[in-house]
């Protein structure tokens, strides 16, 4: 574990200071753009497990501490580690790749294995929803780089080696930073959702609460004017009677617009740290066969979690399957990336036309260029 004398040291070091260590003291010599919000002189002699009247003492709960949160700004945002972490001998891991790759309309078989440099991108954000009340809690996404598998981790923790291996891996191989992120926003999107769902229900609860209270009300106010009106009989006046019922009924439906605009709910996410960790890893290649395509995809045994990353959907990227498998490019993709068009009932895969439908696109296309008849 870092103790706070080692924290410091490297806080005052990385920011350019003279440091000086004996015992529980450090003396350093701290450059004046760092010394200043510290509240420091430029030479101090720091102490934290000494007696020594002459220094001055940081303590965890002390002003100086406090202080240091202005230089850590954005600091850790991104950070690379490469991990050594026991793999297993790829000879030995059976995780039945081909079953793991369960396949809808194709024939999968395990291909070949290979033991690969690649990197997880484990991502830890913030979310906050907002309606009548707020809700707010942390998502950790680990993103395999390679493959784009995304899995939540309840821990983030448990991906994080605990050594690190000295220098960097040579030739990690992964996917674009704009696929990755998608991976990510994707695995996110899911778990907020799952996360709020307790959220959702109860404000759903409340929504109907509140108006049904409102239609309470205002149908007494309502039955009330109409029963005024019939004891009055003929002496009424009918034309008044008309003017307040409408008049209740339209504060009504304000309120109720009201109600349910204070429901709407608003979700933001937002990142809060990135660790890229580098391992070696091994890497399964499953030869998918359809119609007369042949494609090799591969699925990666994931070292930080000891398990077989789960295979991801090409148009939605969410994890699972089992997948249909395109005619085109023999893409992988979930039920709802390979689902008939709801305009024109075409079954189309959402990998190879990210855009939507091809058949309405085309229409459309022909029906805004050809001229007016
Ligand atoms: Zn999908
Ligand atoms: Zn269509
Ligand atoms: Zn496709």
């Amino acid at each position: 574990m870092t103790t706070l004398r080692e924290f410091f040291a490297a806080l005052l070091a990385r920011r350019g200071a003279l440091i000086e260590q004996s015992g529980g003291l450090v003396e350093t010599v701290v450059p004046r753009d760092v010394a200043g919000p510290l509240g420091l002189g430029e030479h101090e002699v720091l102490s934290f497990d000494s007696d020594e009247r002459a220094a001055r003492r940081v303590t965890l709960d002390g002003e100086l501490f406090g202080r240091c949160a202005g230089l850590l700004a954005g600091a850790g945002a991104f950070a690379t580690v490469t991990a050594s972490v026991q793999t297993p001998r790829i000879e030995k891991l059976d995780p039945g790749a081909s079953g793991a790759l369960a396949l809808r309309n194709a024939a999968a078989r395990s291909d070949r294995r290979e033991t690969r440099a690649l990197s997880h991108l484990l991502s830890c954000a913030r979310y906050t929803a907002t309606s009548n009340e707020r809700h707010e809690g942390m998502i950790h996404v680990l993103v395999n780089e390679f493959t784009l598998s995304t899995r939540r981790l309840a821990d983030p923790s448990v991906a994080i080696p605990g050594s690190a291996a000295d220098g960097t891996l040579d030739a990690v191989e992964r996917r674009g930073a704009a696929d990755v992120g998608k991976a990510v926003a994707a695995a996110q999107a899911v778990a907020v959702r799952e996360n709020l769902s307790g959220f959702v229900s109860s404000q759903e609860r409340k929504l109907h609460r509140d108006l049904a209270r409102v239609d309470d009300y205002f149908g007494m106010l309502h039955d009330e004017a109409l029963r005024i009106s019939e004891r009055r009989g003929a002496a009424g006046d009918a034309d008044r009677t008309a003017a307040k019922i409408t008049a209740i009924d339209a504060e009504r439906a304000r309120k109720t617009h009201d109600i349910i605009a204070s429901y709407r709910m608003r979700v933001s996410i937002e990142p809060v740290v990135f660790v890229r960790i580098e391992t070696f890893a091994p890497v399964f290649w499953v030869e998918i066969r359809r119609r007369k395509g042949v494609r090799n995809v591969p699925l990666a045994y994931n070292p930080l979690v000891k398990a077989l990353d789960p295979p991801a959907c090409e148009g939605c990227l969410a994890p699972g399957g089992p997948f249909w498998v395109c005619d085109d490019r023999l893409h992988l993709v979930c039920n709802g990336c390979f689902a008939a068009c709801p305009a024109c009932g075409r079954e189309y895969c959402a990998a190879c036309h990210p855009g939507g439908c091809p058949a309405c696109r085309r229409n459309a296309a022909r029906a805004t260029s050809s001229p007016a008849a």
